[in-house]
């Protein structure tokens, strides 16, 4: 089943409006898809990543990247992205429970010490 922009959920930071956003890795620069046609040599290739993001705070999906050949491929990959959008899990708890002990030291935290702090 494919992903509409109106089964997007809202920002889980701001609850802004989500965006469906398509960019021409290579090319650096934004896909305007359909307008945007593939080439008409189905040898050649476009990579192309899609996420979503919100409009009003910037908070972004993950990307998914891929060479599309086929406006078939280029669908499946905004319905990637926009379930990648509304897929709330723990798939990346690991992850963050291991880089605890890195973020103990985090250079940045030095500005937070007394000594850095502004007086009164
Ligand atoms: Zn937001």
């Amino acid at each position: 089943m494919k992903t509409k922009a109106t089964d997007l959920t809202p920002c889980p930071f701001c609850a802004g409006p989500p965006v469906t956003f398509l960019r021409d890795i290579i090319g650096r620069k934004p896909l305007y898809w359909p307008e945007q046609r593939l080439s008409e040599d189905a040898d050649e290739g476009l990579f192309v990543g899609v996420y979503v993001f919100c409009h009003e705070c910037g908070a972004q999906g993950e990307e998914v990247q891929e060479v599309v050949y086929t406006e078939k491929d280029v669908a499946e990959l905004i319905d990637n992205a926009r379930n990648a959008w509304i897929g709330r899990d723990e798939r990346h708890r690991d992850l963050f429970e291991s880089s605890k002990p890195v973020n103990e030291d985090d250079h940045l935290d030095k500005y937070f010490s007394k000594e850095a702090a502004c007086k009164p």
